[in-house]
């Protein structure tokens, strides 16, 4: 076994790739690998055979799903790499990975350019404040366009991107690039794995100068010391300018732009060079920060030392066809040994750390312990779910963790034949354990299970994985909206619930106010009661009762939401009371409450951005109007237009489809859950009725 820190923290970076669907990121990460030597044939994607993305599913479709995490040196440098999803729909895939990273590499399509797919990404990257450089990929491809691509990042993810190199040649005659920090020319001669380093082409020397003196203002704007050196008529050297774009570039002040061919591998070593030159160490970076379990306003911050008080996140559990439940966990903080307890805050239990396993691509490797900068696999760590703080039992911390959005559409599943029932409701148990977008449920009633997730495709890929690892092919409903109950203005009720048999009677009156509160507050309950009339001992069953109804749904057998219950009052009997009496006057008080409240529904809407030609414009806003959307912009960046719209989610289920037709196949989209919000008081009706008719609610 390997000791588990070999480079120095300050030699490490954890970083992601991101990039949209197709524009290389599986190729570029490939590449790195291979010039890292840790592997020594490059699968291609188009044979199915990389590295990275090992489940079945994804090599059928060509895009990367789930992230893997790999460990690769590079001049002295260890880059742990954790591969990220292309496609929106997996957002939380993208936030949790964001949360595990301290910089990332964004692979641009230098044929297509910015794509919906990438803003979407960059948004979340630039709430999380992560440093970024950008790799323009594909210059080898017939309609490359460097300074193209990079006009179109400027203008559509970020003003402060700069390019720190030019490419030589273009399409198939691209050859290198010049490094215009450095002011050198390196060119990949056919077939030869490094560079050579000539001086700049003639041809390009005005080209250079002109790319390097705009380069060199963006950085000296971000350096007082070096502006003032330059305005007196000094050109700074190399190691300054260089030492203050990496200050830029992890202040988020700048954005630094590289270029190649991940398929040639043309690029990739200088990539790697920007890597490790600009993008953040583990102690370049603010420190992981975290409250004392059960004291949420005591903040701690954990610095990023071996000596420091463990503490590691777990942004990913999986699990392995070899090794069975594994942990993936990206360590912020000291150290610890395979063997140890890690105390987990959410679950409030420790437990032991069997082994830890470092990843390099497809392989793995057992190591005897992990330390700050490590992205490795834990097993025997069984409680943690992704977002789960894992830290020192002696030093208990709970690092705020990002929420991930409840799920807002879902299926139902039907197990092909009966006697596969229960293995299909294990398996659906393991899915939703990697993935808390996931939400399997088992309606004791009828025995149906119905799995929720983010999108179509969310859930498309999820049915997919029940056949490939666990060999389920159940039979698929249609998908459904996830809706909500909520009320739009102030209700009251009183139940009273009373019953004479034989012996001892059952007594309970409840009185209680139901009234709205703003999306994503949830449900509050509290009590206003004076003692006398509801009496200390039934309020938890009155809470609960309360509570059960408003989850089964009022109106239409939705999880109700967004609203306050304020009990103002009630009944007991000194003999007959019970609490079961008062969890039944509860529940049938607010549910009439509720009816008095102007009840509704709510509905996910999600954000539509598609890129359209001109001449598609016209069709694809009057659709999104036709689908109850609302267009919020169009703006114009060369020929593709994007076009910004609010739709509900029910509206756009099979969109990608309607697209196809609307645009003769040429429109791209991301769609992406926003928030929830009302449902036209019409339409809910129709909803309503059809719950009816299909059994789901009994008639009032
Ligand atoms: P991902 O979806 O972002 O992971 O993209 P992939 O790495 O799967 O690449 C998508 C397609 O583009 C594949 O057919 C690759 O072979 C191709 N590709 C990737 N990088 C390059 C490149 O630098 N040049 C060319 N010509 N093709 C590339």
């Amino acid at each position: 076994m390997k000791k588990p820190q070999e480079a120095s923290i300050s030699k490490t970076r954890v970083i992601g790739v991101f990039a949209h669907v197709n524009a290389g990121k599986t190729t570029t990460s490939e590449a790195i690998l291979y010039h890292t030597g840790r592997i020594h044939r490059v699968g291609r994607v188009d044979e199915g055979s990389t590295q990275l993305d090992w489940m079945e599913q994804e090599r059928a479709r060509g895009i990367t799903v789930t992230a893997a995490a790999t460990t690769c040196q590079w001049h002295g440098y260890r880059i742990n790499l954790i591969d990220t999803p292309g496609h929106v729909d997996f957002s939380a895939e993208v936030i949790r990975s964001i949360r595990a990273i301290d910089g990332a590499v964004v692979v641009v399509c230098g044929v297509g350019g910015v794509e919906p797919q990438t803003e979407a990404v960059w948004r979340h990257a630039d709430r999380q404040q992560l440093p970024r450089i950008i790799f323009v990929n594909k210059l080898d491809r017939v309609g490359a366009d460097f300074l193209g691509a990079l006009g179109k990042i400027n203008e559509q993810l970020t003003p402060k991107a700069v390019a720190l190199q030019i490419p030589i040649g273009c399409e198939g005659e691209f050859t290198g690039v010049v490094d215009l920090v450095r002011r050198q020319a390196l060119i990949w001669h056919d077939g030869a794995d490094d560079p050579d380093v000539e001086s700049i082409p003639s041809t390009m020397e005005a080209q250079v100068a002109s790319a390097r003196a705009s380069l060199l203002d963006a950085i000296c704007e971000t350096d007082e010391l070096l502006l003032d050196q330059q305005l007196a008529g000094h050109e700074p050297d190399e190691a300054s300018l260089e030492a203050a774009l990496r200050r830029a570039t992890i202040a988020g002040e700048l954005v630094p732009v590289l270029c190649g061919s991940a398929l040639k591998r043309i690029g990739v070593q200088t990539l790697l060079d920007g890597v490790t030159a600009f993008l953040p160490s583990p102690t370049d970076v603010p420190p992981v920060q975290g409250t004392v379990p059960g004291s949420a306003d005591d903040l701690i911050n954990l610095p990023a030392e071996l000596a420091a008080p463990f503490c590691a996140v777990a942004f990913k559990i999986v699990t392995d066809p070899y090794i069975g439940h594994l942990t993936w966990v990206r360590v912020f903080s000291g150290s610890l040994r395979a063997g140890e307890m890690v105390y987990n805050p959410r679950a409030n239990a420790q437990e032991r750390v069997g082994r830890i396993y470092l990843m390099h691509a497809n392989q793995r490797e057992q190591v005897s312990g992990m330390a700050v900068g490590d992205v490795v696999g834990l097993a025997g760590v069984k409680l943690a779910v992704t977002g789960d703080t894992l830290c020192d039992p002696a030093h208990p911390l709970e690092v705020d963790t990002v929420g991930f959005p409840s799920p807002v559409i879902m299926v139902a599943l039907a197990p092909a034949t009966e006697d596969k029932g229960e293995r299909l409701h294990r398996a659906l148990a393991r899915l939703c354990e990697e993935d808390p977008t996931l939400l399997a449920r088992l309606d004791p009633d009828t025995g149906q299970e119905t799995l929720a997730g983010m999108g179509e495709l969310h859930l498309e890929i999820a049915v997919d994985r029940l056949r490939t690892e666990f060999g389920i092919i159940p039979q698929v409903s249609q998908p459904e909206i996830a809706y909500r109950e909520t009320v739009r203005h102030t209700g009251e009720a009183t139940g009273t619930y009373k019953r004479q048999t034989g012996g001892h009677g059952h007594y309970a009156r409840v009185h209680l106010r139901v009234e709205p509160l703003p999306r994503g507050e949830g449900v509050l309950f509290e009590n206003a009661s004076p003692p006398s009339e509801i009496a200390p001992q039934f309020l938890r069953a009155t809470e609960r009762g309360v509570r059960e109804a408003l989850d089964k749904g009022i109106i239409a057998g939705y999880p109700a939401t967004d609203l306050r219950v304020t009990l103002v009052g009630g009944k007991f009997h000194e003999v007959d009371s019970g609490p079961l009496d008062f969890h039944i006057a509860g529940s049938m008080a607010v549910r009439e409450a509720f009816r008095r409240a102007g009840p509704g529904l709510l509905e996910p809407l999600t954000s539509l951005n598609v890129g359209v030609g001109e001449a598609h414009v016209g069709a694809v806003t009057a659709d999104i109007g036709r689908r109850r959307g609302r267009v919020r912009d169009i703006s114009v960046h060369g020929a593709v237009y994007n076009v910004r719209a609010r739709v509900p989610l029910a509206q756009v289920c099979g969109y990608a489809t309607d697209l196809r037709s609307l645009t003769q196949g040429r429109g791209t989209f991301v769609l992406e859950f926003v928030r929830y919000g009302a449902v036209p008081q019409a339409i809910a009706k129709e909803i309503i009725d059809q719950r009816w008719i299909e059994g789901k609610i009994p008639r009032r």
